[in-house]
């Protein structure tokens, strides 16, 4: 389509400009090439149609610089199609910021933007000067986005190397139209400004926990290097594979914590979703929801089938009884909960380990408290809030020896 337009765009009034438009169109063609990934699929930003910067360039009498043609063009295009406009984005479309690099950032991989744009400091103040002099000049309204990073600890993500305030601004400012109501506007902001799903990776490879050397089937990656379920606090939660639209939306809806499970495709060379965790009371809560059609039903069965399969009926047993023997104020089923979730054949929980094989005190304490903190205190919430796993245990331990002295003494 940017093609036809670009041609029915050509004037033959300015003849004089068509080589270097053209020449123009043909550079962007090839960012956009650079923007097609391995499976054809050309990435959200690489649509800009062209006619607008021809358009652009033709209609405007002002004598302007090739970057700022190309960044109000980009610009001019995402306030049409998102009713907002920011650099990241802009940067992006002009074939700077190529969107796995951005990713990469986002989650926390990089230590800064700029680290990733390959422009001379220049050049790329140059062109967040033409973006903002732009949406000036269109008499669009700033706004500041938080940028928080998709890790554990939501930490705020950086834009420069030096970290520089007044730069650092200008990226997070978005701008949009004026006549936007201010209601829609913040939310607009609000929702720009919402941390991005925590991703769990399914690994191809062998890898090792940084937090207790062990290793597993899914890891979450930190600053510090990969973490599995279990130290990253996530083994509570249960996986529900991609394939019922439905089912994962309510079921992450109605989970405190959840996080997004990927698996890196050598084929197509990105990762690419495999399901959610989310936790058990949630997925059931939604799977009641869904029960009516047969799917689910189906589901539900196959779910149930591996959990038996994954039962260890003895070891659960004797679990239940030494929570009961240490606790005896714990209701008897919820004894059994928490003996069910930690004897799970391969989870390398607490009751998997020698030491709770063999009913260490310990190992059953820890076992207990792990359920208390996930299931009677706001731990979740507090971590999902992102809050550090280490402030949040702070936070919930008086909570947790309040419940655990009267399941002690009842
Ligand atoms: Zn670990």
């Amino acid at each position: 389509m940017g093609e036809a337009h670009a041609a029915e765009t050509f004037p033959s009034r300015n003849v004089g400009q068509i080589p270097v438009l053209t020449l123009e169109a043909n550079k962007a063609e090839e960012q956009t090439a650079k923007h097609t990934d391995a499976a054809g699929v050309k990435c959200l930003r690489a649509h800009y149609p062209y006619a607008v910067m021809l358009r652009e360039t033709v209609t405007d009498s002002q004598p302007q610089s090739r970057l700022e043609r190309r960044v109000a063009a980009a610009a001019e295009a995402m306030l049409t199609r998102d009713r907002s406009v920011c650099p990241v984005e802009v940067l992006a479309a002009i074939g700077w910021l190529p969107a796995s690099l951005v990713d990469d950032w986002r989650r926390g991989r990089v230590d800064h933007l700029e680290a990733v744009l390959s422009v001379h400091p220049d050049k790329l103040a140059a062109a967040l000067d033409h973006l903002r002099r732009w949406a000036a000049n269109q008499g669009l309204t700033p706004s500041e986005v938080a940028y928080v990073a998709a890790t554990r600890d939501r930490r705020p993500l950086r834009f420069t190397a030096d970290g520089d305030q007044a730069t650092e601004r200008v990226w997070r400012t978005h701008w949009t139209p004026p006549d936007l109501p201010e209601s829609a506007r913040a939310r607009l902001t609000q929702q720009q400004s919402r941390a991005p799903d925590l991703v769990v990776i399914e690994p191809l490879n062998q890898w090792t926990c940084t937090g207790c050397g062990g290793s597993g089937s899914l890891l979450l990656m930190e600053a510090g290097g990969p973490l599995c379920m279990a130290c990253a606090d996530l083994d509570h939660l249960v996986f529900l594979p991609a394939g019922d639209a439905t089912l994962s939306r309510r079921a992450k809806k109605a989970s405190r914590l959840a996080a997004v499970v990927v698996r890196f495709s050598r084929s197509r060379k990105r990762y690419e979703r495999q399901g959610i965790l989310v936790e058990e009371a949630a997925l059931e809560q939604a799977e009641a929801q869904c029960l009516a059609d047969e799917d689910a039903r189906a589901r539900r069965r196959e779910r149930d089938r591996q959990r038996r399969a994954d039962q260890d009926v003895v070891l659960e047993t004797r679990l239940a009884e030494a929570v009961l023997f240490l606790f005896p104020g714990c209701p008897a089923e919820r004894a059994e909960a928490i003996a069910r979730h930690a004897a799970v054949r391969g989870s390398g929980r607490v009751g998997r380990s020698a030491a709770g094989r063999a009913l260490d005190e310990q190992a059953v304490m820890l076992a207990v408290v792990a359920s208390v903190r996930h299931q009677d205190t706001g731990y979740d919430e507090l971590l999902m809030s992102g809050l550090a796993r280490e402030v949040a245990r702070e936070q919930v331990r008086s909570d947790i020896d309040r419940v655990l002295a009267t399941w002690q003494h009842p």
